[in-house]
Order: C-alpha cells, then structure tokens, then sequence
C-alpha cells in the first residue's frame, strides 16, 4: 500500500500529525503497536491540558481518537519492525509482513516506562510489579504499596493510587524531587502517604506475589525491609527509537532521545520526529501535541516541494 505519510506511534504527537495531514488533504496512515492514546490512555488524571479542566487520560485519548476518525485517518494496530529509504520513498515493514510505502515518514514512537533493574523486578512483573497504576492499581485495594520515583509520574500515579490502598510509600533516591511542587504538596497531605527519601531499591522479594522490597538508605547504607502488596515503578522513560537504526545520520541526545528542533525535521529528508521521542525539555501533553502540528504541516510542505 502506498501512502503520502506514515504515522508510527498513535499517541497525541501521533494523532495530531494525522489530523494536520488529513486536513491538508493529503493520504496519511497511523501505525500504533500497542494502545491508542500511548501513555495518556493509562494515565490517571489530566488537569494540565487546556479546554479540559480535569479530564481522565483514557478519557481525553479516547476524545483525539475520535478527532482522529472524524477526519478518517486509519489507524492500524501492528508493529513496525524495519523502516528504510530507498531512492526518494520509505518503506515500513510490518510485524504481519506487510510493506507499507510513502513520501514521507512521521516517528512518534515515544517512550516506555524505565526499568530498575533490580532482582525480582521481571520476576514478579504482573504479580505486583507494575508500571501503570491506572491499569492495575484496582487489584491493590485497602492493601500496600510502594511507588518508586520523584517524577510527575511517580506523584500523579501516586495520588491516584493513594485513594485505593490503605497504606503508600513513595520511595526516591534523593530528597528533591523533579516532580511540580503542587503534586507534591498534593501528595504530602494524604494521612495514608509517608514518603522514604534518599532510598533505593535493591530488591523485590515473595513467594506467589511480592512481600517485601529490599532497600537501602543511600546517605547512611542501611540496609532495611519494606512490607508491601505491591511496587509500581515510575522512574522515567526509555526512548523508543529502535526503527530509527538504519539512520546513520540521526544523532542523539545522552540519553537516547533523537536530537531535532521544533520543526522536527531530522538530517534525512522526508523524516520527522515528533513527540516525547524528541530530546526536548519538557515532556507534556502540549508539546507532543506542538510537535505533531509542526510534523504534520512540514512532511506536507516537503511533499509539495519534492514529488
Ligand atoms: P522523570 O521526570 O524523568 O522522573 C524520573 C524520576 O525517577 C526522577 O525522580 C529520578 O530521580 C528517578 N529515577 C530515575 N532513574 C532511577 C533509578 N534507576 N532508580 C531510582 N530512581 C530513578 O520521569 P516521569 O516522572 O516518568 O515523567 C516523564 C515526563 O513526563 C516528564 O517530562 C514529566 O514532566 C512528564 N509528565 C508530566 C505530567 C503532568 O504534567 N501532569 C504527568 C506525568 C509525566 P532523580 O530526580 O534523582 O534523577
């Protein structure tokens, strides 16, 4: 099949680029592995992006996926697993074999949660291990958890999770925290909430289904025991670049995220990088959505100027 623009990634960058292509009349697809929405589909609430005051992440996903069929953009669900150049068109392979051709190409692939890389962590992934509070945080009722982080995702997914359990501790490694001060006071003020600073993690233990964790006062070494129902780990994200390794020329930031301005264009002509998998400052709802107006409306440009 061929198309003018390939979408990879179904997330708010994602589906804003197919809304700005769609409305430039021109033929664009959207490829999506996983859940549409991406990380705002399995997050709690949303109060942050304007027109909606409070609105719940698979909530607002669902709402730009409807924005998304209005202007009947097709969404298929596959992986991509190779994504090449070849004289001026793109090719995209597919998980189910299909080759998918285009003009243009649109990377909003995002990011996954971080691992911590820590005995017990796979072991007991799914048995009380988790990386999504809104997905599995039902499963921990009056029981006690443990949030690992200092981010806006350890503290958002905290607060949510602390009107299910009957007991939380948020453990950080340090004792500042990167997430927004209204979180935090936020969080502080919950009776069922006490937080363990300068901490890490070192191991998660259990029979069945998670125990205890093991940690470790980071200033002191101490090492000491935490009995818990559950851990859920929001230490950051990961860039999902992979379908980027053909690129020789695409760099990256320290961290693995691909190093593009804000009009998302990347050094191979045709190719855009837009959303949380751009090395940028701040990851938002917001600015995944500017990215994906800005690719949209460029890959159609590059179009008009080269084909
Ligand atoms: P993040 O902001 O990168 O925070 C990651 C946290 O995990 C930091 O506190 C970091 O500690 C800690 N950490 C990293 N590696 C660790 C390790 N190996 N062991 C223990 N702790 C570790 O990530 P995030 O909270 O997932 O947020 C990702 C992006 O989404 C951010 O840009 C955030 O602002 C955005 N976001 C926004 C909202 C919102 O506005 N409502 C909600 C969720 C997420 P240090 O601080 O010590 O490095």
């Amino acid at each position: 099949m061929e198309y003018d623009i390939i979408i990879i990634g179904g997330g708010p960058a994602g589906f804003t680029a197919g809304i700005y292509v769609a409305r430039a009349m021109y033929k664009a697809i959207i490829i999506e592995k996983g859940v549409a929405g991406g990380q705002v589909a399995i997050s709690d609430i949303v109060d942050n992006y304007p027109g909606f005051i409070e609105i719940k992440g698979s909530e607002l996903s669902q709402k730009m996926l409807e924005h998304v069929m209005k202007f009947e953009v097709p969404i298929e669900y596959d992986e991509v697993i190779d994504l090449w150049k070849e004289d001026r068109y793109f090719y995209v392979k597919l998980l189910s074999e299909k080759i998918l051709k285009s003009k243009a190409v649109i990377v909003a692939t995002g990011a996954s949660p971080r691992k911590l890389n820590v005995p017990g962590e796979m072991e007991f992934y799914g048995r009380g291990v988790s990386y999504c509070a809104v997905c599995d945080g039902a499963f921990f009722r009056n029981k006690v958890v443990a949030v690992v982080g200092g981010g806006d995702s350890a503290f958002t997914e905290g607060l949510y999770l602390s009107n299910i359990v009957s007991k939380l501790y948020l453990i950080h490694r340090r004792d500042q925290f990167r997430a927004q001060k209204l979180y935090v006071e936020r969080l502080k003020e919950r009776n069922n909430v006490e937080f363990i600073l300068n901490t890490v993690v070192k191991e998660i233990k259990g029979d069945r289904k998670v125990k205890e964790v093991i940690l470790q006062n980071v200033k002191t070494n101490e090492i000491f025991n935490l009995q818990v129902d559950g851990i859920f780990i929001y230490i950051g994200m990961v860039p999902q670049n992979q379908i980027l390794k053909n690129f020789k020329e695409i760099k990256y930031d320290e961290s693995g995220f691909v190093i593009a301005d804000e009009t998302t264009r990347t050094p191979v002509e045709g190719l855009f990088v837009a959303g949380d998998l751009r090395s940028k400052h701040l990851r938002q709802i917001a600015t995944a959505v500017s990215d994906g107006a800005y690719a949209g409306t460029l890959a159609v440009e590059y179009i008009q100027h080269n084909f």
